[in-house]
Parts: structure tokens; sequence; C-alpha cells
């Protein structure tokens, strides 16, 4: 990703509009299954490189809502396909070019956030 979001989201949607990448979906729309909360797609998500702040997480209310997850690069693809079968992820899968992973798509990230960081899912911070 990218970014995700925890359990500590009240569903207020207010990010949804503000996502450069048209990474987020509301929770009728999650494609995870049982999903009972806002949902951001990694294959999508750029962190918002081009800005001073992920916009998703500036206009967020509730804090530890939006959080750090490991950069959508090939180096991470396991990690990605792993949490995709868990149904951390619902990574999508186009018909001919088959599934969107890091490795095959890779995204966007902050050099600036470090691993540590993503690994143990920090708040985004603004
Ligand atoms: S960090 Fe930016 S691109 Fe990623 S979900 Fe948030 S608003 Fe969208
Ligand atoms: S702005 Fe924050 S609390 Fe509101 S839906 Fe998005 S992640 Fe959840």
């Amino acid at each position: 990703m990218a970014v995700m979001i925890t359990d500590e989201c009240i569903n207020c949607n207010t990010c949804i509009d503000e996502c450069p990448a048209t990474a987020i979906v509301d929770a009728d729309e999650s494609p995870i299954e049982g999903g009972e909360f806002v949902y951001v797609k990694p294959e999508k998500c750029i962190e918002c490189v081009d800005s001073t702040v992920p916009k998703c997480a500036d206009v967020c209310p509730t804090e530890g809502a939006i959080v750090w997850d490991m950069p959508y690069t090939a180096e991470f693809n396991e990690y990605y396909l792993q949490g995709n079968e868990k149904g951390v992820y619902s990574i999508r899968v186009h018909s001919k070019k088959g599934i969107f992973s890091p490795e095959n798509r890779p995204q966007s990230f902050r050099e600036s956030i470090s691993l540590e960081d993503r690994e143990t899912h920090q708040p985004v911070s603004v």
C-alpha cells in the first residue's frame, strides 16, 4: 500500500473524495469479505507522493484510523500476495493483464517513511 485503514475508522467517508488515485472505497463497496470499514486499494495508492502530506490522513478526524503499510513494490510482492490470500487485501485481477501485484504494477511510495514504521503500522501523521 501504501496506507491501510484500521478498525479505528468511524466510516465518515471524508477521505474518499480526497484521494487523487481513487484508491479508497466505502465500507459498502469494500472488496474484503465481511469488510466493515472504508478500504484502501493498495494496488492504487500512491501515498500522495506529489503532495506535502497524504490527503486521506489530512482530513481524517480519527487518530490511528489510517496507518502505514509496506511499499507497493516488487520487494514486498510476497507480503501483499500472502495478505491477499488471508483476505487482508483484495488485489484487482484484470482479465487479460492478470493480478495487479506489486511485482506487476508497482506504485510510488514515500522513501522518508521507515520500514520499521511501516511494519508496525504507525499512524499516518500530518
Ligand atoms: S495516501 Fe493518497 S493515494 Fe493513498 S489512499 Fe491516501 S489519499 Fe489515496
Ligand atoms: S476519514 Fe478516517 S475515519 Fe473517516 S472514513 Fe476515512 S479513514 Fe475512516
